[in-house]
């Protein structure tokens, strides 16, 4: 078992009802890591320029990593 799981999967899920994934945006002016809800057309280390960081108000970040919750179905 690897700590993260890569994210290609989430192709996969986006057909079926699938958990929020979050995507991580990293901040290009000053370094810092946020998450959003996963919008479609986010892919990883792809820029985006449509959110505002949160601490320095830049407005270029990078898509870091994007997360897919598991669908806890055990049961
Ligand atoms: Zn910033």
């Amino acid at each position: 078992m690897t700590s993260s799981e890569p994210a290609f999967v989430f192709g996969q899920r986006l057909r079926e009802k699938y958990p929020q994934p979050l995507t991580f945006l990293k901040c290009l002016s000053c370094g810092t890591e946020n998450s959003r809800p996963f919008k479609e057309g986010d892919y990883i280390f792809g820029m985006v320029d449509s959110e505002k960081c949160p601490k320095c108000g830049g407005t270029s970040s990078k898509i870091v990593n994007i997360y897919v919750p598991e669908k806890k179905e055990t049961r």
